[in-house]
C-alpha cells in the first residue's frame, strides 16, 4: 500500500512540475551542444565520421555518402551526400574548420549535400576564404553551380548577421580539379603536418576520372574507395590500410527488387536496377580487393540496397568473409572511428546526439 502511494506521488509531481524538469534538461542538453567543439578534445591520431553510409536509395538509417576525417589538427571532408551534414553536426564534426572538401566523384548522390555544407561552413564560423572543393573534372562546374544557387541566400545572411558571422569574402566554394598525371593511377595532393592524402584512380564507367583516397597520419592510414566495381589499381594503392572503406553493392538483393519492378512494370526502375551492379563492387569484390591490399579491416559504406534491420546483414555479405582474413563491418551513421597515432588500435563508438 506504501509503495502504491510513493509510485501515485512521483507520478503526480511529475505531472505538477513537468515544465521545470523540461526547463533542466534542456538546459543540460543545450550546454552539452552550443559553443563545444568535442573534435578538439581527441588524443592525436586518425579519427573518421561516419556521417553518411547510404547511396542514392532513400534510407531510414543512412545519409548518402559522407566522410569526415580528422587527422591531427586537420579537418577534411569526403563527399558531401544528401542529409550528411544534418548527421555531422549531430555527431559534433568540426564542419566550421574543415580545409578542405575532396570529391570522389561527380555523382548527385555524392555532392546534394555541398549547398548546406556551404552554408554551415562559412555562416556558422566567420569564414574569411572559400572553402576549397577538390575532386575530378566537372569539380569546378558544379562548385560554381552551388556558388551561383545559393548567392542570394547569403546576401540576406551578411545583411542579417553582418560581416563578422557571414562574411562574404568567405563566401561559397574555390574548386580546383584534380588530373592525374598521363599513365599514373596515384597522385599525392596534399601533404602537410604528417599528413599525407593520396588520390588515385577507381571503375566507375561511365563516370570520368572517380577517384578514391587513402590518407596517412603518423603510423596509421585508411583509404575511401568512392564508387566503383573492383578495382585492382585501389588495392594496390590501399596496399597494408589500416581500414579500407569500400562501397558495396548486393546484386542478388538488387537483383530481387529488379524482378519486382518488371512484375509490376515498373520498366524505368527495372532498368535502373539493372544497370546499377556493373558499375559497383559486391561485397564479395570489395572484400577480395581488401584482401590483395592487405587491409587491416574492411568496413563497407555506401550501402546498397538500405538495409532496414541487422537481420539482414548476413544476407547482404553473402561470402565476404571467405574472401578476406581480416574483420569486415558494415558502418553505421553517428560512428566515429578512431585509429590513436602509432598503435595498432581502433575504436568505434556511436557519437550522434
Ligand atoms: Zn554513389
Ligand atoms: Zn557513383
Amino acid at each position: 500500500m506504501g509503495l502504491v502511494i510513493v509510485a501515485l506521488l512521483a507520478v503526480a509531481g511529475f505531472y505538477m512540475f513537468q515544465r521545470q524538469i523540461g526547463e533542466a534538461l534542456f538546459e543540460r542538453g543545450i550546454a552539452e551542444r552550443i559553443g563545444r567543439d568535442p573534435a578538439a578534445e581527441l588524443e592525436d591520431g586518425l579519427h573518421v565520421y561516419m556521417c553518411g553510409t547510404g547511396s542514392p536509395m532513400a534510407d531510414h538509417h543512412r545519409a548518402g555518402p559522407c566522410i569526415g576525417v580528422v587527422a591531427g589538427e586537420h579537418v577534411f571532408l569526403f563527399d558531401a551526400g544528401s542529409g550528411s551534414m544534418r548527421t555531422a553536426n549531430r555527431m559534433g564534426f568540426p564542419l566550421t574548420r574543415t580545409e578542405r572538401l575532396f570529391l570522389t566523384h561527380i555523382h548527385s548522390d555524392h555532392f546534394d549535400g555541398m549547398g548546406e555544407l556551404m552554408v554551415q561552413a562559412w555562416a556558422g564560423g566567420g569564414r574569411d576564404r572559400p572553402l576549397p572543393v577538390w575532386g575530378p573534372p566537372g569539380t569546378v562546374e558544379t562548385a560554381q553551380g552551388f556558388n551561383a544557387a545559393y548567392r542570394i541566400d547569403s546576401s540576406y545572411r551578411t545583411a542579417h548577421h553582418g560581416t563578422g558571422v557571414a562574411n562574404p569574402a568567405g563566401y561559397g566554394f574555390a574548386p580546383r580539379e584534380i588530373r592525374l598525371p598521363a599513365g599514373a593511377g596515384s597522385a599525392v595532393v596534399y601533404r602537410r603536418d604528417g599528413v599525407t592524402i593520396t588520390v588515385f584512380s577507381v571503375t566507375h564507367d561511365p563516370v570520368e576520372s572517380p577517384f578514391g583516397y587513402r590518407i596517412d597520419y603518423r603510423g596509421r592510414s585508411i583509404a575511401i574507395s568512392g564508387d566503383t566495381a573492383y578495382d585492382s589499381n585501389l588495392a594496390a594503392v590501399s596496399e597494408g590500410v589500416d581500414i579500407l572503406f569500400h562501397e558495396a553493392l548486393d546484386p542478388e538483393m538488387v537483383g530481387t527488387m529488379g524482378r519486382v519492378a518488371e512484375r509490376r512494370n515498373a520498366d524505368v526502375v527495372a532498368k535502373i536496377l539493372s544497370d546499377i551492379p556493373s558499375y559497383h563492387a559486391s561485397p564479395e569484390e570489395a572484400a577480395r580487393a581488401a584482401q590483395e591490399a592487405g587491409a587491416g579491416t574492411l568496413v563497407f559504406y555506401h550501402i546498397i540496397p538500405p538495409l532496414p534491420s541487422r537481420l539482414l546483414h548476413a544476407y547482404f555479405l553473402g561470402d565476404a568473409g571467405d574472401c578476406f582474413d581480416g574483420p569486415i563491418r558494415l558502418a553505421e551513421d553517428g560512428e566515429l572511428i578512431s585509429l590513436p597515432a602509432n598503435s595498432d588500435a581502433i575504436e568505434y563508438r556511436s557519437v550522434l546526439r
